[in-house]
């Protein structure tokens, strides 16, 4: 559908963009709703980039998770039976700190992929499969970590290099320039990495430009057939931010988002709504065209929005099970692209099949 479409049944006819997204959801997609259980590594705040939302991001070194952390943190992992370890961190840190850089040396790499790298063949060691966001990534940096990762992410956040203007949330972030974020996520796609990618609403976009960013990616999806899923993630102000005094997305924004994002993308791309940002409204939020709930992690905060607890997974199961939805855990990578990826991230995938038989697998 074309933007002037929407945009017209924004204005005149939003119920007909909630059965359209519907009726789409309804002809691919049963009741199953899929989530990832894993453990969340902030392996650094330190980052070259200052987005106005964002409170996850420090000056101190001490920030980074060192090898011997991170081992205590893979063993509670295993017993937590979590498959999924998300490693999140600041982009390029060395680029802009010199405590990076040190910290780096100190512990024999020379960069902070390297450093990501290592902690990704820890994790397959020991069984466990890593999902990396290390914001923008060189061809050959993505290459590397192929290799170690069971899928990787880059939000979009939006196509609009308007915010990247003074005043915007993205005026002193440079990693989010749209077109070296679409650099980063062409070059995944190249490489057939199975994919995450994703829109964060409310930083100051407009509608037309919200429906311009799900559009670019659906447009990657077709090219390359890579993108596993795509997150719709509402604005959620953080204390000591620029944009702490923001007013977060109203439920009908979210819910219309999503909507759209239904309309505009395959059929096939998995939708995502982060579930601890959408408690009241998760039921809403599938109706409206979502079919999958990110990661929950037993163990570990939400590190990007500390503020919004992860639902217990027992709870999850039973308010999504009163509406006739099935909540079913999947792996970090949906069973379409395990074909993209090595043998022994491959083997590691058809051993918790075989052995875990309730896992989300051939369903689809
Ligand atoms: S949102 Fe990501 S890229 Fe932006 S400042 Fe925070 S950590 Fe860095």
């Amino acid at each position: 559908m074309e933007t002037e479409n929407i945009l017209s049944l924004l204005q005149n006819n939003k119920e007909e963009l909630f059965l359209k997204a519907k009726e789409k959801k309804g002809q691919f997609y049963n009741n199953i709703v899929t989530f990832s259980r894993n453990v969340f590594v902030p392996v650094t705040r330190q980052c070259r980039n200052r987005c106005g939302y964002c409170g996850f991001v420090s000056d101190d070194a001490s920030s980074w998770i060192t090898p011997d952390k991170y081992q205590i943190l893979l063993k509670k992992s295993k017993d937590a039976k979590c498959k999924e370890i998300l490693l999140t961190l600041g982009e390029k840190p060395e680029e802009k700190y010199q405590t990076a850089k040190d910290f780096l040396l100190s512990h024999n790499f020379e960069s902070t992929v390297d450093y990501v790298n290592s902690f990704c063949e820890t994790a397959l060691d020991n069984f466990l499969l890593p999902h990396s966001n290390l914001g923008i990534l060189s061809f050959e940096e993505l290459k590397l970590l192929k290799e170690t990762n069971a899928s990787m992410g880059l939000m979009l956040e939006t196509s609009s290099s308007r915010l990247m203007e003074a005043g915007g949330a993205h005026h002193y972030s440079p990693g989010k320039d749209p077109s070296v974020r679409l650099e980063t996520l062409s070059n995944a796609g190249k490489l057939k990495i199975p994919f995450t990618s994703g829109i964060l609403i409310g930083i100051g976009e407009s509608w037309a430009e919200r429906i311009e960013s799900l559009q670019t990616i659906e447009k990657i999806y077709k090219k390359y057939n890579n993108i596993q899923e795509v997150i719709v993630q509402n604005f959620n102000p953080q204390p000591n931010t620029p944009m702490s005094d923001w007013l977060s997305p109203t439920d009908e924004e979210i819910l219309l988002t999503l909507s759209i994002a239904r309309i505009v993308l395959s059929p096939t791309v998995n939708i995502q709504i982060p579930p601890n940002l959408n408690k009241d409204r998760i039921v809403e939020a599938l109706d409206s065209g979502a079919n999958d709930v990110g990661g929950i992690s037993p163990l570990t905060i939400d590190y990007i929005n500390p503020n919004m607890d992860w639902h217990e997974e027992k709870m999850l199961y039973k308010q999504l099970g009163d509406y006739n939805y099935e909540l079913i855990e999947r792996l970090p990578v949906y069973p379409p692209y395990e074909k993209y990826l090595n043998t022994r991230l491959r083997e590691i995938i058809e051993d918790y099949h075989h052995n875990e038989e309730t896992l989300y697998s051939k369903n689809r």
